[in-house]
């Protein structure tokens, strides 16, 4: 059976189409980055204005190039939360209308359930139960997994999340957004050591996670550096010479602090659990250190992790595809549109 999937959640729209059988057929993402640059951060509105110009010509396009046309498509998955209201009001309003203009069933998909069966898109897949870390831009979670809808948070952030935290230092250090991938590019050139900044959290038991202060820290190095930029502090001509060299270096060490961190509670979430399959998804989830080592630790506790492809790490329509494949039987035809800004994973049902 076909599946079309609309994620608009944030500032990327996008659309997949899914077989039961043969598994992902295509997807499309059209990237708001630069329409939110200059602001650096997403303006909610400006997101749900082109996720309507953005979402049916993307659907078509999707349709034409692989030649599907609407009476092969069994049910339309769309993110139903959790997100910016406005923008998932979009996605499920173009949902539920082509379902209605179709006569097919439309199914609800919970973005963060999206991102933990990424993986199930890739040919090595895991098996139940598993430990699953989600790092994203809004979600930092620790959640045990004992099948689909079995969802237990064991840890989560009480503040800012990962992609959150990248996303705020890398602005401090004047790059652009979304910094996360900057900054990791940018920490590749920095010495080791330099600085040292905290790992919030891990000197008391537990599993949740706190990266606020881990961002202070860094702007306060930044300030003290006297390489901050932002709000006019100083002009280019007041910085050190060697301040491409310092950013790298805060770079590296906040990359350092974050993964270090995330490591030791994953660690932890093993151990505890006794569960030895551990599952990364979520933006964050690209980074290259933090996969690096999360596959030293899962050696050493004599297991497997498992993430998706970079591009299925980030928001994308095939991850709503696969979700929504796993609950054709929950899609319905009535016409309520819902979206649900806040909505705990662990509210899902169980298959
Ligand atoms: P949520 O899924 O929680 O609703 P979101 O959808 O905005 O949030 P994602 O699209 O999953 O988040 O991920 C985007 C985040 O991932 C951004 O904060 C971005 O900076 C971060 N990110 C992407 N690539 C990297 C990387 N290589 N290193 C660090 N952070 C990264
Ligand atoms: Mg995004
Ligand atoms: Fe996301």
């Amino acid at each position: 059976m076909l599946v079309l999937a609309i994620e608009s959640s944030c500032d990327e729209t996008g659309v997949a189409l899914y077989d039961t059988e043969r598994g992902l057929l295509g997807h499309e993402v059209f990237s708001q980055i630069k329409i939110h640059a200059d602001y650096g951060g997403v303006v909610p509105e400006l997101a749900s204005r082109d996720h309507v110009r953005k979402t049916i010509p993307l659907i078509r396009s999707l349709m034409q190039s692989h030649q599907v046309e609407s009476k092969d498509i069994a049910a339309i998955a769309y993110t139903a939360g959790p997100g910016l209201v406005g923008a998932l009001m979009v996605g499920a309003c173009i949902a539920k209308s082509l379902a209605f203009a179709w006569g097919i069933p439309a199914i609800e998909v919970h973005h963060m359930e999206g991102h933990l069966l990424a993986p199930m898109l890739e040919e090595q897949q895991p098996e139940f139960p598993f430990v699953a870390l989600l790092v994203s831009g809004g979600h930092t979670q620790l959640v045990e997994v004992q099948g689909i809808g079995e969802y237990q948070i064991l840890g989560e952030s009480i503040d800012d999340a990962a992609g959150e935290a990248f996303d705020k230092t890398a602005k401090l250090l004047g790059l652009d957004y979304p910094g996360g991938p900057m900054l990791a590019k940018l920490a590749t050139k920095g010495e080791p050591g330099k600085y040292v900044f905290p790992r919030p959290m891990t000197d008391r038991p537990g599993l949740d996670f706190s990266f606020s202060g881990l961002k202070t820290a860094a702007a306060n190095a930044i300030r003290a550096e006297g390489i901050h930029l932002a709000g006019g502090q100083s002009s280019q001509d007041d910085l050190p010479e060697n301040a491409e060299q310092i950013k790298a270096d805060i770079a590296h060490a906040f990359q350092q602090a974050v993964v270090d961190t995330i490591v030791i509670k994953c660690r932890r979430a093993v151990q505890q659990t006794g569960i030895k399959t551990l599952v990364i998804a979520g933006g964050v989830s690209a980074n290259t250190e933090l996969r690096e080592k999360l596959e030293v630790l899962m050696k050493k506790q004599g297991g497997q992790v498992f993430y998706p492809r970079p591009e299925f790490c980030t928001d994308n329509g095939a991850m709503i595809a696969v979700a929504g494949a796993q609950r054709l039987h929950q899609g319905t035809t009535e016409l309520k549109v819902k979206a649900k800004p806040r909505w705990s994973i662990e509210e899902l049902p169980a298959l």
